[in-house]
């Protein structure tokens, strides 16, 4: 396969976006073509990075187990020893990490520049007031869904009061709502790799959304919506497998920079795209 699927195991993204439509599947993993840059997605891994950077010393280091056996670095869980970093080595942390790309004018980059800046104040204060006892962030893990090899990065992993784990997924978009994260394919995604690699299980499910600070968090998924999911990963891999890459248009096509070569829009292409 092409440039974005060099890794074996299947990740959210990948799986996502095939299920969506196969045919920009093909053209993002199998083509190796690239989307344009675009603001929300400059600023999303800015913010990403930011709180990485803000969060990751403050984590205390806990038992991870891979593939059925502890790791050495078992220290078990402790309170960080470290005070979380002043607001202003935050926003210095900000202004250093900030990806420039994708924006139209710098008018556009700076209205964006300064939105972060104030979920950054609110979010140091907020976590600052009551911190949470993270033990993990931007934690690339493998793991499997049934027999498929499967892995994510996962934003942040917390250790709760009651000794179960919560999976914390931040969003810079707009809107977002409970009902997104309850049926959010990423959590359960993330929750299998997560139960999978520590000795603790999971017991809450969280999409932050930082425009609002508000953590809209769920129940871990129970088994029915695990194999459900695990029988739609078998399906698309199967179909990646079998180089199934049918165009599936749909609202998405909206969003897709791909249309000007997609068979569905223009059916001289198809024996082209066959031969990209
Ligand atoms: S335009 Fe629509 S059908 Fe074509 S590749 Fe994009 S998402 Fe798929």
């Amino acid at each position: 396969m092409g440039s974005k699927a060099e890794r074996k195991e299947l990740s959210y993204s990948s799986f996502h976006t095939y299920e969506d439509c196969p045919q920009r599947w093909k053209f993002l993993y199998v083509d190796g073509l690239k989307e344009a840059e675009r603001p929300y997605f400059s600023f999303g891994r800015s913010m990403h990075m930011a709180l990485e950077a803000f969060v990751g010393p403050l984590t205390s280091p806990h038992r991870v187990r891979r593939q059925g056996q502890m790791s050495l670095f078992d220290f078990g869980a402790h309170p960080p020893s470290v005070r979380p970093m002043p607001l202003d080595d935050l926003l210095r942390c900000y202004r250093e990490l900030w990806i420039r790309d994708g924006y139209g004018s710098e008018d556009e980059e700076r209205k964006y520049f300064l939105i972060g800046t104030d979920l950054l104040r609110r979010f140091h204060s907020l976590y600052v007031a009551a911190p949470p006892q993270a033990i993990a962030v931007e934690r690339d893990l493998s793991g499997k869904m049934g027999e498929i090899p499967i892995h994510g990065i996962i934003d942040r992993i917390d250790l709760r009061e009651e000794g179960g784990l919560e999976v914390v997924d931040y969003k810079t978009s707009r809107e977002l709502s409970l009902g997104d994260a309850e049926s959010s394919d990423q959590l359960t995604f993330y929750q299998v790799l997560v139960g999978q690699n520590y000795d603790r299980p999971v017991h809450k499910l969280t999409l932050y959304h930082l425009r609002s600070m508000r953590p809209l968090s769920t129940q871990p998924r129970g088994g029915k919506a695990i194999g459900d999911l695990t029988s739609r990963v078998g399906t698309v891999l199967d179909g990646m497998r079998r180089q199934a890459f049918e165009p599936k248009p749909g609202s998405q096509c909206r969003r897709c920079e791909f249309r000007p070569l997609c068979p569905a829009f223009h059916p001289e292409k198809a024996r082209k795209s066959e031969t990209l």
